[in-house]
């Protein structure tokens, strides 16, 4: 756990949040600037710094990442409607918390 970041003191339970889902690995927690109806992060309790931090050893963590990406997307009823599953990478991809996270998106209204 680090100190001052942010994620490693939500996932650990330092600052009180709701959370979606939690197992001993990962925890769901609502974004709290949304950017959609339905905007959820999927975060490591592990603190890992962005994508071009994991190797072949995070194979289990990142998978399980998005496996409770789609459980999550049903649960929140956008899995038929559709929705993202994306990283942010480092500064000029978006990234302004420096602990992995895979954001659920969606929920947006029918184009008809
Ligand atoms: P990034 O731009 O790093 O991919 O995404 C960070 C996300 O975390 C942003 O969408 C931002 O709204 C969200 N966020 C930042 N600080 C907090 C916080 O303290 N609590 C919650 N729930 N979300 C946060
Ligand atoms: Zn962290």
């Amino acid at each position: 756990m680090k100190n001052d970041c942010i994620f490693c003191r939500i996932a650990n339970g330092e600052v009180p949040k709701k959370f979606l889902y939690e197992d001993e690995n990962i925890v769901v927690f609502r974004d709290i600037n949304p950017c959609a109806p339905v905007h959820l992060l999927i975060v490591p309790k592990r603190h890992i710094r962005s994508i071009n931090d994991i190797t072949a050893s995070d194979k289990e963590i990142i998978s399980e990442m998005f496996i409770i990406g789609k459980d999550m997307a049903k649960k929140a009823l956008v899995d038929r409607s559709g929705y993202k599953l994306l990283f942010n990478v480092e500064k000029g991809g978006g990234q302004e918390i420096f602990h992995l996270h895979l954001h659920l998106i969606g929920g947006w209204q029918k184009k008809s």
